[in-house]
């Protein structure tokens, strides 16, 4: 009978979505119970997963809009987010909408043909959640199923809105609110589960992925990817098998490890691939003191989706100490290897090789440097694990200079392949850091917790960058000879790869732009005034395709210019939408640079703003950036007010601007040190003056 065929066929199975099998020999199912995610490419014109499909490939079929007539590319719609902070997400595209969420995990329904707004949903985050969010109130992404959107809130909830109205359903609490955790991935849903991971592991927490009911809420399952404290028994025999690799008490700061953004599924295989992140501290002699890999940190780990059952794990980095994070993309393909065509998952990590699994097994294939590397020298193929190089881990007061650094060759921005020219497209960067060891470090969960010192200038010597090079740039990677096949200079976000032979990206600098696939050559550009760094999609309405992109600030850079008041900034965040023929025009809001107002004319006590300059980055770079710079967002210390308008310790101690998310420090600094942080920054403010 025809129920007990399609069970038969794993394949088959897996389209259809929820409840049992009818009894009958009827017709098909409706389309809507039908597993839309995984038939994706039935209706090339949707985007309905973040990555557009399970194997997160980021590639579009569609192709109207190609490489010989992009150059027809304009503008067909803009929307204003109301919001001035940073933007990352990937929109979807669902039966004629288009659903992107903001910062906090505000989300936003439009009609993707003329980008009118249908409903928008605040989750109301409390400010004060921003003191966990390491990287700013980012999210990523809404997923959608069966008539729902899923957001995750930076607050730890996952929230389900009705497509149609905005209405919520449901919001299940997905982490422990005495935890600095927040959430600022997509979720995805896999046959009626809503998957959810989170982040905090700069702060002191433990790292889970967890399953949600699509329809109630209700908690499923929940793997952690870090052992607990042993003596509370361990959850299955990962976490045992996992605990052999840790030493010290690495659970009383969490241990970190968390799942804050890639993941993928294989429907065929049943298989679910997160990526798990850095550990907590960073500094692996200080978070494990005797030794040991620390498992599942920096690790592909495929789980069941239906249980979160461990299969297997493949760990990018033993005893990682970096923050060499492997949450970057994880993308699923069949490659012709050696004359044979495997089921391989493809990630570009930060610490700098591109790995080419097999996605059955989790053996590695191949794993080449497709950035500047100074780590390790290689992947050792026999054993699956690098081979490092000497003095690349820092103890006691030596620095080491070690490529990449923490903002790795390959940060959260999505990488996309192409099944047609069979590349993959990664957003590179060449980083390098100096980590020298924080002699004084003590535990401070619910702030940063590295165990290095973060307060030493960075003074590279000329010798580590690399002559004549991009410092960032768009790179083209065959996966099967492991080579470069070209670069595109600048600064750019996350990638969208096309049938119409092209690859879309935002770029710093404020463009959007697309490249011919197979050469790199730019092939159009327009001028969109701000940064675009979220993943953009392609989709189709009727006979029309569309390009759109998210644009908004940038998490994880410094500002080049100092932004005394960043909600003066020109250029609210906002999503663009191109079409060919495409003739509207984005409105010209050139607002002035504000006047930069000169430093305090005190002397400063040296010995009192060093003080000022440790504990300032312990406590308040994650925010106001290193050195006290700001970072387009929150404001630029040196050129605050509240340097010596005699209000400093309202703010710092007493939390006057606590609605703003700055709450009172009281808890960790005393009245003295706050006041040796406000000379270390007016030192910074006096030093700035100088320099211009
Ligand atoms: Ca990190």
């Amino acid at each position: 009978m025809r129920c007990a065929k399609l069970a038969a066929a794993s394949t088959v199975a897996l389209l259809i979505a929820a409840g049992g099998c009818s009894s009958d020999n009827g017709p098909t199912r409706p389309p809507e119970t039908v597993n839309r995610i995984a038939a994706a490419d039935r209706e090339p014109g949707s985007w309905l997963s973040h990555g557009r499909t399970y194997s997160e490939q980021r590639f579009s079929p569609l192709s109207q809009i190609n490489l010989d007539n992009v150059e027809r590319l304009g503008l067909a719609w803009y929307y204003d987010l109301d919001d001035h902070n940073v933007v990352e997400a990937t929109p979807l595209i669902v039966d004629g909408f288009m659903y992107v969420s903001g910062p906090m995990g505000k989300v936003y329904a439009l009609n993707a043909r003329s980008g009118e707004e249908a409903w928008v949903f605040n989750p109301k985050v409390p400010a004060e959640t921003l003191l966990a969010a390491c990287c700013q109130p980012v999210n990523r992404g809404v997923a959608a199923w069966e008539g729902k959107i899923f957001v995750g809130a930076l607050d730890g909830r996952l929230i389900a809105l009705d497509a149609k109205s905005g209405e919520q359903l449901w919001a299940s609490v997905t982490t422990d609110q005495t935890q600095p955790y927040t959430i600022t991935g997509a979720p995805r849903v896999i046959n009626g589960n809503v998957i959810i991971g989170n982040a905090g592991a700069e702060y002191g927490v433990r790292g889970y992925v967890s399953a949600y009911a699509a329809d109630s809420g209700e908690l499923v399952w929940r793997f952690y990817t870090v052992p607990g404290n042993p003596e509370l028994g361990f959850e299955n025999a990962a976490m045992r098998m996992a605990a052999e690799t840790w030493t010290g008490n690495w659970w009383e700061l969490g241990g970190g490890g968390t799942v804050w953004d890639a993941m993928a599924y294989d429907p065929e295989l049943d298989l679910l691939y997160v990526g798990t992140g850095n550990g907590t501290p960073w500094n692996h002699s200080v978070r494990s003191p005797e030794g040991g890999d620390n498992l599942f940190l920096s690790s592909i780990v495929a789980l069941r989706p239906s249980t979160g059952a461990y299969v297997w794990h493949y760990q990018t980095t033993p005893a990682e100490s970096w923050d060499y994070t492997a949450t970057q993309s994880i993308i699923l393909a069949d490659l012709e290897i050696e004359g044979a065509v495997r089921k391989v998952l493809m990630q570009a990590p930060k610490n700098g090789f591109f790995y080419v699994l097999d996605r059955i097994t989790g053996k590695v294939i191949s794993a080449q440097p497709f950035s500047e590397v100074t780590w390790a020298s290689h992947v050792d193929l026999e054993t699956g694990r690098p081979v490092e190089q000497p003095d690349m881990r820092a103890r006691g007061d030596v620095q080491v200079i070690v490529k990449p650094g923490p903002s790795g060759a390959h940060n959260w921005d999505p990488m996309a392949f192409s099944p047609i020219t069979g590349l993959a497209y990664i957003p590179t960067l060449n980083s390098r850091f100096i980590y020298q060891d924080d002699t004084d470090y003590q535990v401070a969960q619910g702030f940063w917790n590295l165990g290095y010192d973060l307060s030493i200038r960075m003074q590279f010597p000329a010798d580590t960058r690399s002559e004549g090079r991009s410092r960032s740039y768009l790179l083209a990677w065959d996966p099967v000879n492991q080579r470069e096949v070209w670069r595109a200079d600048g600064s750019g976000g996350g990638l969208l790869a096309t049938a119409g032979g092209l690859v879309f990206r935002g770029t710093r600098s404020g463009h959007f732009s697309a490249y011919d696939a197979a050469s790199g050559r730019e092939a159009w550009s327009a001028d969109v005034g701000n940064r675009g760094i979220a993943g953009p999609v392609a989709y189709q309405i009727g006979e029309q395709q569309f390009v759109a992109i998210a644009l908004g600030r940038g998490a994880a850079t410094q500002s080049t210019r100092p932004v005394p008041h960043p909600n003066r900034l020109p250029h609210g965040n906002r999503v663009v939408a191109f079409k060919l023929g495409g003739t509207l025009s984005l409105p010209d809001e050139t607002v002035p640079q504000q006047p930069l107002r000169a430093p305090p004319n005190v002397t400063v006590n040296p010995a009192t703003a060093a003080k000022g300059r440790f504990v300032y980055h312990r406590f308040c770079f994650g925010c106001h950036g290193r050195e006290a710079r700001g970072n387009k967002i929150q404001p630029d210390l040196r050129y605050s007010d509240y340097l010596d308008n005699g209000r400093w310790q309202d703010v710092v101690m007493d939390g006057a601007l606590a609605g703003g998310g700055m709450v009172s420090f009281k808890e960790v600094i005393s009245p003295e040190i706050s006041e040796s942080i406000r000379w270390y920054v007016i030192l910074e403010a006096q030093n700035a003056a100088t320099a211009n």
